[in-house]
């Protein structure tokens, strides 16, 4: 195992142990839920949108390591963007998990979520890395039907 992944593996236990902006928002403009039915986790996602910037958002649920520590980086990721550089930023990370092993990911460009890029090489782990950018994409677009990753 090389210091990077070792580096990585703290950051993802970081945030599963102590998961930032995990709590249900009042007022929130937009929410969400996501279900991963192959791993069994779940979160429901509070945003509130002003003026078409993310300016606060939160989640609560329950699952395992890699999708809590998704949703609480992705919290972290997205506070203070507006809802188009979020979407963005899910096309990139959702590229970023699942391109092909040889493509040269700009890590850096991606701050604390290239965490992430180690998991492209397990398949049903990619599910729980994404669950919380399916359910923000779902909240942001009106919500209703429930995120799924199948
Ligand atoms: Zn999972």
């Amino acid at each position: 195992m090389t210091a990077l992944t070792d580096l990585y593996q703290e950051v993802i236990l970081d945030h599963n142990k102590s998961p930032r902006n995990f709590r249900a928002l009042e007022g929130a403009t937009h929410s969400g839920i996501g279900h991963n039915p192959l791993c069994g986790d779940q979160l429901t996602l509070y945003v509130v949108v002003d003026g078409g910037v993310i300016r606060e958002i939160g989640f609560q649920g329950k699952g395992c390591a890699i999708s809590k520590a998704s949703a609480s980086l992705m919290t972290e990721a997205v506070k203070g963007k507006t809802t188009e550089e979020a979407e963005a930023l899910f096309t990139r990370f959702h590229d970023l998990l699942t391109g092909p092993p040889d493509v040269k990911t700009d890590a850096k460009s991606f701050g604390k979520l290239a965490v992430f890029s180690g998991v492209r090489e397990f398949p049903v782990r990619v599910k729980c890395a994404t669950l919380a950018w399916h359910t923000l994409h779902s909240a942001l677009a009106g919500g209703g039907a429930a995120a799924s990753t199948e």
